[in-house]
């Protein structure tokens, strides 16, 4: 019987370049953002301006995390504590959390067959809030062109959290882009690996310039390449407070390399995805998530359903996967474990049901794609899966 024995927390190392430039920066020592020498531009604000260029953004901001990234963007919209924020009932812990971090309080739109928004119940909902925080949860991208006509219509500013869809497209447009603010993540298991850090992009002029004061910039923004005129910081910078969170040099220098190959690591993780896709289609008692045309995803990990299925028999798909070596994450089991977790996890804010999001949630199956697996473990993890699955269902119908 085949086995995997790979890691499916074992990401890629960092670049040698990428190494190079971090120890340059341990050599010299000037690791906050703002300790420059005279005349240098440190990593961090070239970073900025290279993230911007690459999302096709006026403005960039590099932060501490993912969260606070989101946490910010909040803010600098002018969220307040009581505040009702719109949200994805699919997504991961930081996102409500972020809605928490300000005292504001999440209103969860359901979640489709597609592992994408609602728009159905958005539509229904977008009357109870200002603000959308929109996760393209495990890279699945809604109709953008829909949501925004919602939200547009009802006056509801959209903040998207593209932790992982950094590099990705809706109708050309990319992920981030479609919104007033975009947020990312470069945390280990996103799309660049900083160990932790995020972003935040923007058009908006006083948008991104409360983010910069916001992040932690001190007086100091002058010295940001990303950011707007100190015309616009005039008119914020008294009213705004420092909530630190900035990214350090080091980080930055890690960073810079992995965004100029970030186009090719993308297509890597899609070519890979597709190959599992591809090994579980037809999979009886599995439901394959079938991608829009519209969307050109980032393949870092996959989702299939079991839908309808009970307890016991995914408990026993998921046991039965890990004895071979492939590890599946359940985020709709009942219980938190590890990432994973459901909107009626995050019991500091109220929940109303919603059985058709529940049932969607019981069934989806995750699992992680690093760009340490060849094409060949790819295939290998397609065949251990539909096997497993098979087994269990055939069980299930001799009972
Ligand atoms: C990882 C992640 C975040 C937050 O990123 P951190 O950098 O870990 O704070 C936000 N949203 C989603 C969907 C994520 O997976």
């Amino acid at each position: 019987m085949e086995r995997f024995t790979g890691s499916f927390t074992q990401q890629e190392p960092i670049p040698e370049e990428g190494i190079e430039a971090a120890l340059a920066v341990l050599r010299h020592g000037r690791l906050h953002r703002y300790n420059v020498a005279a005349g240098e531009v440190g990593e961090v604000a070239l970073l900025e301006q290279e993230f911007a260029a690459a999302m096709g953004s006026r403005y960039a901001l590099a932060v501490a995390s993912g969260g606070h990234a989101m946490a910010t963007a909040l803010r600098a919209v002018g969220v307040k504590p009581g505040d009702a924020v719109l949200s994805n009932a699919f997504t991961l812990a930081p996102v409500p959390g972020a809605i928490a971090s300000m005292g504001a309080v999440p209103v969860y739109v359901g979640v489709t067959e597609a592992l994408t928004i609602d728009l159905d119940d958005l539509a229904a909902k977008v009357d109870r809030a200002r603000v959308l925080l929109l996760s393209h949860m495990r890279g699945h991208i809604c109709d953008m062109d829909r949501l925004m006509a919602i939200c547009d219509a009802a006056g509801v500013v959209v903040i998207e959290d593209c932790a992982h869809t950094m590099g990705a497209t809706w109708n050309g447009v990319m992920s981030g882009r479609h919104g007033l603010i975009g947020c990312y993540s470069t945390q280990t298991y996103k799309h660049m690996n900083s160990g932790e850090g995020g972003f935040l992009i923007s058009d908006d002029d006083e948008v991104m310039a409360r983010a910069v004061i916001l992040s932690g910039s001190y007086m100091l923004y002058g010295r940001h390449l990303a950011a707007p005129g100190p015309e616009v910081f005039e008119r914020v910078k008294y009213v705004t407070p420092n909530v630190s969170g900035r990214m350090d040099n080091l980080r930055a220098a890690i960073l810079r390399p992995q965004l100029r190959r970030l186009t090719e690591q993308c297509a890597a993780w899609t070519e890979r995805y597709q190959l599992v896709e591809e090994g579980l289609r037809g999979t009886p008692g599995l439901t394959v998530i079938d991608r829009p045309g519209a969307e050109v995803y980032v393949g870092s990990s996959i989702q299939f359903l079991l839908l309808d299925w009970t307890e016991r028999a995914i408990g026993e798909v998921l046991s039965r996967c890990a004895a071979r070596g492939v590890e599946l994450k359940w985020f709709g089991g009942a219980e938190p474990t590890a990432f994973t977790s459901r909107y009626d996890s995050w019991r500091y804010a109220p929940v109303e049901r919603m059985p058709a999001t529940d049932r969607i949630l019981r069934g989806i199956m995750d699992m992680r794609l690093p760009l340490t697996f060849s094409l060949e473990d790819c295939a290998l993890l397609a065949r251990i899966i539909r096997a497993e699955v098979a087994a269990v269902q055939q069980g299930m119908a001799a009972e």
